[in-house]
């Protein structure tokens, strides 16, 4: 294991690196039942950090099992709703007790800035536990006046959907494997989580507070592997009831053709290639900052980058001054400095993926503002890059990229109404936004977006008690707020003839 900027590292996540991992099924520590291991890798540097079992399909089958028995029987389905309210604060309170480790481990495995995974990720994942929390002892049914000629007293229970597989992405890793675990388990369901092949780190760790924090054994169980292998193998388990994917729509579509043999619920949070729009009244100072927020924050791997900006004519040559300059100024290095504000991206092969997409707009006729290469001597680092005059039928502004490229097109008066149908007019639907002071537009704009989630004078609008998720290829179902306890949660329509 080679562990650069060691000295930086807490006692307690060099601990934790150093340690040999193994998964967490029914409140047990195993090694995958082959054996094999796979190896994660430090993104500042490109050395191996450490490695961690290669769970299969056998090992979907006896986590499936216990998270069946958890949910069927014994402590965890007898609980109160106030004790699992309970246990996910507990949950929380313990996240948060050891957020600094977590933000470094998170770190070191993905590669993004430690104060992001800090004030980010590993911020917002104990706040939505608490958020979820609070659902817990209000999750009920209603009594229902039926329109039957005889007397009737009919009524709704809201109960747990069952064991759900929960396959989760590598961008942001830990809050993603809370975002998953949260709401199932306010609503009592059992789970089988998946963390990505690249970043299985700090779900091992939630694993252990889970156990720290006296959930019962099966309750929530954590396999690492292989897509492919325990991914496809949780997604197609005939005994999962549902299963809640977020990653890519590609394998989003995967999930779903996986989950027909049994017709298990499906919820899917996918891709996204969200818009920006900048209309000539808009405050450029602060749209500049939002901007710049919108597509280099994570290194542009976050699912509702805002990846396409539409910026007026008349304003275009400030605000684009404006965001080269700050492109230019970003900090660029390991996610473990703290004076980085820009990381590297999580693999060599997204590393490709990026520098590819970028001479392959240059080909297709953009024109580079700022940017375009890979950074660095080690590691997998690319420039925050600007690619103007891009156009709608370029592949860079119908892809999603996942990395820190924004497209810009320009546009006149006479295209303004135009412009809002070239925002709609890709595939995804899963954020947008809209910078302009006058509100009668704004909120005119917001209602013919097609997105999921829509900022006025910002981009990156998330909070655990705002639905969240996509329209169109961006996903199906909404995490988060009470849609998400409805996700996991079904209903039953009770009938008493009087
Ligand atoms: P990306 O393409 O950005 O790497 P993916 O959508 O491939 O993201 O990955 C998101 C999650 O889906 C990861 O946990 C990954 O292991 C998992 N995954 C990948 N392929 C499959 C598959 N065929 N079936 C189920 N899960 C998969």
């Amino acid at each position: 294991m080679t562990l650069d900027s060691a000295q930086q590292l807490l006692e307690s996540t060099r601990k934790f690196i150093s340690a040999p991992h193994k998964m967490f099924i029914n409140g047990d520590w195993v090694g995958a039942i082959n054996g094999d291991f796979l190896e994660v890798i430090n993104p500042a540097n490109g050395n191996p950090l450490t490695r961690v079992p290669a769970g299969t399909s056998e090992d979907i089958a006896v986590a499936v099992k216990a998270a069946r028995i958890a949910f069927e029987q014994g402590e965890w389905a007898d609980m109160t709703p106030a004790s699992r309210s309970k246990l996910l604060w507990k949950l929380a309170d313990l996240i948060e007790a050891n957020a600094d480790e977590i933000a470094q481990i998170e770190s070191l495995d993905n590669g993004k800035p430690v104060n992001d995974a800090r004030w980010g990720d590993i911020a917002f994942s104990y706040e939505l536990l608490r958020y979820m929390a609070g659902w817990c002892t209000k999750i009920c049914g209603q009594t229902i006046p039926l329109s039957a000629a005889a007397p009737f007293h009919a009524y709704t229970l809201r109960t747990p959907v069952g064991v759900c597989g929960q396959i989760v992405p590598w961008n942001f890793s830990f809050m993603m494997a809370v975002w998953k675990i949260a709401p199932a388990l306010a609503a009592g369901c059992t789970i089988v989580l998946k963390p990505a092949e690249q970043t299985p780190l700090t779900a091992l760790r939630l694993a252990e507070l889970i156990a720290e924090a006296g959930f019962p054994r099966g309750v929530v169980n954590v396999v690492t592997g292989y897509g492919e292998h325990a991914g496809a193998a949780l997604a197609a388990h005939p005994d999962v009831d549902k299963i809640a994917f977020t990653g890519s729509t590609e394998v989003g579509k995967k999930i779903l053709t996986a989950a027909g043999d049994n017709l298990k619920k499906v919820s899917l949070e996918l891709g996204g290639k969200s818009p920006m729009i900048v209309f000539k009244d808009a405050d450029l100072a602060k749209a500049a900052l939002a901007i710049a927020s919108g597509i280099f924050y994570n290194t542009g791997q976050t699912c509702t980058a805002g990846t396409r900006l539409y910026v007026h004519d008349a304003i275009a040559d400030e605000l684009l001054a404006a965001l080269v300059q700050q492109a230019q100024q970003l900090k660029i290095g390991p996610g473990l400095s703290t004076d980085t504000q820009m990381g590297p991206l999580v693999s060599k092969e997204q590393q490709q993926r990026v520098c590819d997409y970028i001479t392959l707009g240059l080909q297709e006729g953009a024109t580079l503002l700022t940017g375009g290469k890979c950074w660095g001597k080690e590691g997998f680092y690319v420039e925050p890059t600007i690619l103007d005059n891009t156009t709608i039928n370029m592949r860079v502004v119908q892809e999603e990229i996942f990395g820190p490229v924004l497209c810009v097109t320009r546009f006149s008066d006479e295209q303004e109404n135009d412009i809002i149908s070239q925002a709609n007019a890709t595939p995804y639907g899963l954020a947008a936004s809209i910078f302009t002071q006058d509100v009668s537009r704004a909120h005119l704009v917001a209602k013919r977006l097609k997105a999921g989630t829509i900022g006025i004078n910002t981009h990156h609008v998330i909070d655990p008690a705002l639905p969240f998720g996509g329209f169109k290829q961006s996903g199906w179902g909404r995490e988060m707020g009470w849609e998400a306890i409805e996700l996991y949660t079904e209903i039953r329509s009770v009938g008493v003839a009087l």
